[in-house]
């Protein structure tokens, strides 16, 4: 294969790549080399990655020959795969892009990493995020922000932002990120990726450094749905050091991938059409060409209200808020990662957990643990748990009508660097269409749809039932197929 042949391979799908170091076209050892210098190239560009990670996808790149040679076909030869920097790699670091986490270094890989290695994938760095995932423009790291490669004045979408641009530039062929209330989602719509996240318990969230664990799952970005699912085919499983994961059997989303959408019931969100004020043109010229799209491949178009999508951000931001508190506790200085050393016990939790968190992460802890103090809990996180089992009702009842539900996955296309950073609730709305599969633990996919007249990707959102993985990856391939918006690419570096 010439150099040429090879550079091609890393543009294109995975499954290509994969295709070809199984059939022994490409050894895995040269490609590893080409995404080694993508990757440090993204990292100087964008600010893609905290950290490249050269050992471990050698030695990865090594077994893969290895096995291939052996006669074995692995789904993902020799795939380079970027990794969030709050997912774990063994024997490489893991901050969060937190400066509370610096200097920690992972004792072993999270469970989907593992499976994702196992099934071929060779890690070549720490992806950039928002600190502890919390942020939805990836300008809440400790490390700096990750430039969108389709523009590099605006932001490539939060918090998994690095997963994002790793992809989106070829840095990486597919890359995992950790989605709470979007962070998957919303920033694959932003670089014009596919992303999803699983039905809650899905993937195992071993390994996570956790946010929010009612919310917090892993999910994978693509350039496309078959990338996308095949992720989701090695990623998708029971754990037994994940006591929510779900032993069920995992709903097969390769066999029916092409089905289409004839016969399907779709419904149109109206409180995302309702949203007016807050949706930016050309998404809502996306969304009903979407719509329009599909009722001419045959599925029956109808809207469809989940009344309480209005609800959820307030509902989400407390939860989340909550639970972060609470899992945030345990940066203490002590037991992990940097310490600001001090005379007295408490003065060291203090000053560690005062130089080491940033800004936004204070705020969420504030605000979390005053929704759970004595005489307030009832009224602030007791009543938003129960706004989030009426939301999930408003969703069961949906699909009994509808057998998935479209909507815009950002309100916008990709925003500009410091546009909202002084004003963190018009950051939180940037969730609005997100969080509500989040809070309902439902399956969700973005797939590309459009593009904005200033050339933005634009993402459209896919919800469907719990397990109903099989039939978004479906309709998502109808979507890829009928609008080719994965068929353009950002410019060139
Ligand atoms: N933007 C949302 C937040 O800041 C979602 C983050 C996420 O999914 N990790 O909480």
């Amino acid at each position: 294969m010439t150099p040429a042949e090879i550079e091609a391979l890393l543009d294109g799908p995975a499954t290509a790549l994969a295709a070809a170091v199984n059939a022994g076209a490409v050894p895995a050892s040269e490609l590893v080399e080409r995404a080694l210098e993508r990757a440090a190239r993204e990292r100087e560009r964008l600010g893609a990655f905290l950290a490249l990670t050269p050992e471990t996808a050698r030695r990865q790149a090594r077994d893969v020959a290895r096995r291939v040679a052996a006669g074995e076909v692995l789904p993902l030869a020799g795939v380079p795969l970027a990794v969030k920097d709050n997912i774990n790699v063994a024997g490489e670091p893991s901050t969060a892009g937190s400066r509370i986490l610096a200097g920690f270094v992972s004792p072993d890989d999270a469970t989907c990493v593992a499976r994702l290695v196992a099934a071929g994938c060779v890690v070549v760095g720490k992806a950039n995020c928002d600190e502890f995932g919390m942020g939805s423009s990836n300008e809440n790291s400790a490390y700096g922000p990750v430039r969108n490669p389709w523009d590099l004045s605006r932001v490539p979408g939060g918090s998994s932002g690095g997963s994002a641009a790793a992809v989106a530039s070829s840095a990486a062929a597919l890359a995992i990120g950790t989605d709470t209330g979007g962070s998957v989602r919303q920033p694959a719509a932003l670089c014009g990726l596919v992303g999803w996240k699983p039905t809650y318990g899905r993937v195992s969230r071993y390994g996570l450094i956790a946010y929010a664990s009612s919310l917090d799952q892993a999910g994978a970005l693509a350039r496309s749905v078959r990338d996308a699912a095949v992720a989701f085919s090695v990623m998708a499983g029971g754990d037994e050091r994940d006591s929510t994961s779900l032993s069920s059997r995992v709903p097969d989303v390769l066999t029916g991938l092409e089905v289409g959408c004839e016969g399907k019931r779709i419904g149109v969100l109206v409180e995302a059409g309702a949203e007016a004020g807050g949706l930016h043109e050309d998404v809502k010229a996306s969304f009903e060409a979407a719509a329009r799209l599909f009722s001419a491949k045959g599925a029956t178009v109808v809207p469809i209200s989940v009344p309480r999508v209005p609800l959820a951000i307030p509902v989400y931001y407390l939860v989340a808020t909550a639970e972060a508190s609470a899992n945030l506790a345990r940066f203490d200085g002590v037991r992990y990662g940097a310490r600001v050393d001090a005379p007295e016990l408490s003065s060291l939790y203090r000053k560690t957990r005062s130089q080491g968190f940033g800004a936004e992460v204070k705020r969420r802890i504030l605000l979390g643990t005053f929704a759970l103090s004595s005489g307030y809990m009832d009224a602030w996180y007791g009543r938003s748990m129960k706004v989030r089992a009426l939301l999930s009702r408003d969703f069961a009842a949906a699909f009994r009508e509808v057998d998935a539900i479209l909507c815009p996955t950002s309100p916008e296309p990709a925003f500009r660097l410091g546009e909202k950073t002084g004003d963190p609730l018009s950051m939180y709305l940037a969730d609005v269409f997100t969080v509500p599969a989040s809070l309902a633990g439902l399956p969700a996919i973005s797939v590309p749809a459009g593009f904005s007249k200033e050339g933005l990707p634009i993402g459209m959102q896919l919800i469907g039932p719990h397990d109903e993985e099989p039939l978004l990856f479906s309709l998502a391939r109808v979507l890829e197929a009928g609008t080719h918006a994965s068929e353009r690419r950002p410019p060139a570096p």
